[in-house]
């Protein structure tokens, strides 16, 4: 979000060293050479919307489910709001969102005419409390939409209880989740409707785009008619259509990244772990940045994000970033309270609403974590951010 120096390449030089170093913004994708090789196969194929690779990336990732029916889409966006069309969810409808998440997961539930519910997140999970949850519920709630933040699960077995006591569907906002577990079990690989992301920021990417992992197959169709003009499976002859589907079908070109993408996805999760584990060790600031929840071997890191200490500094958020930047690194911001845009205030919603949500808000820093930094790129992101933190100490 934050990041436009990462498009511009900047460097900076070192202020220790004098030497010039390459901008390292706070994510980027890994893309290699027999991918750039498979996107050209693909091009010079002649098919290049949705055809076999779509097919190839769908088996491959159901595969990576554990065998669940998967259809991918144009973006995660598109996947929950075809999720939640196939839910029936519509005006007059209630679903249950974090605060502290990015615009999609409660832009969709607008656009197919329900109302967002928001709840307050843990303030050390940062993942949607599941007892304010509870409390949230009436007879207009049709479903909740809990994020994985940063790859870390919500505590599935206290979810999945949730909703089967009040009768509602799940629909999971696992952008940042793909490869993150819970207790051994592949998120996507059960629960109810999962949407995944593969924005380029996201642990695995097709440029842009999105899946949906779906647990009842009678379901399939039905999706498949949303994902594409209310055609099933994208054929258009001898087939009525019953239902405004939307055009949300990913292309063969983005497909084949995917699968390339997959091959790796373990290799890259498993690095994003290990830079996670450094910046534990190594991360030391006075005063201390709040770190985030460690989560165990099942967290995917999608992103590191501590919390400024904001009452220790005299300075804001806005001048930790620059003075980042001004040496080469790149901090983003993920993400302020959702339920403060104007948008949501028109429905109500006010400061003080989710004091946790606006309190990482305000505060949190999306520090450098994808698979092709290193280990000196970690270490220089850590004194920086303690030269940076002694500097604006009050
Ligand atoms: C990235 C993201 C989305 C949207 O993903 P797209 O593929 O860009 O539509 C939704 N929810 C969360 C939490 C995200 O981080």
């Amino acid at each position: 979000m934050a990041d436009r120096a990462h498009a511009r390449k900047a460097t900076a030089r070192s202020a220790s060293t004098g030497r010039q170093t390459a901008f390292l913004p706070f994510a980027r994708p890994t893309i290699d050479e027999e991918t750039i090789a498979a996107v050209a196969a693909v091009l010079r194929s002649g098919w290049i919307a949705s055809g076999p690779q779509v097919d190839a990336f769908e088996a491959a990732l159901s595969d990576y489910l554990g065998g669940r029916a998967v259809r991918t889409f144009t973006s995660a966006t598109g996947a929950l709001e075809v999720a939640l069309q196939a839910c029936g969810i519509g005006p007059g409808d209630e679903v249950i969102v974090p605060a502290m998440t990015f615009a999609a997961t409660a832009n969709v539930v607008v656009r197919v005419g329900a109302r967002p519910v928001f709840v307050d997140v843990e303030p050390a999970t940062r993942n949607i409390d599941l007892g304010r949850a509870e409390a949230a519920v009436t007879s207009r709630t049709r479903a909740i939409m809990p994020v994985h933040f940063a790859g870390l699960p919500v505590d599935m077995d206290a979810l999945y209880a949730l909703a089967q006591r009040h009768g509602v569907r799940v629909i999971e906002d696992a952008a940042h989740a793909i490869g993150s577990s819970h207790r051994g079990r592949r998120i996507g690989s059960f629960g109810d409707l999962i949407a995944f992301s593969f924005h380029p920021n996201k642990n695995l990417t097709t440029i842009e785009g999105g899946a949906l992992s779906i647990r009842e197959s009678v379901e399939v169709k039905q999706i498949e008619r949303l994902r594409f003009h209310g055609l099933e499976n994208g054929s258009e002859s001898g087939m009525d259509i019953l239902v405004a589907g939307g055009k949300y079908n990913l292309s063969d070109v983005a497909a084949c990244v995917g699968l390339a993408q997959l091959r790796r996805l373990e290799q890259f999760n498993r690095r994003r772990r290990e830079f996670a584990a450094r910046y534990f060790e190594r991360l030391d600031t006075d005063p201390p940045l709040l770190l985030p929840a460690r989560g165990d071997e099942g967290h995917s890191w999608h992103m590191f994000a501590p919390l400024l200490p904001l009452d220790r500094m005299r300075a804001g958020r806005v001048d930790f970033i620059r003075a980042m930047r001004e040496r080469g690194i790149g901090v983003g911001v993920h993400y302020p309270a959702l339920h403060l845009f104007s948008l949501y205030r028109k429905m109500g919603y006010r400061p003080g609403d989710f004091p946790n949500a606006e309190h990482i808000g305000r505060s949190t820093v999306t520090l450098p974590l994808f698979p092709a930094m290193s280990e000196n790129d970690v270490d220089r992101v850590c004194d920086s951010c303690a030269g940076i933190l002694g500097r604006l100490r009050n």
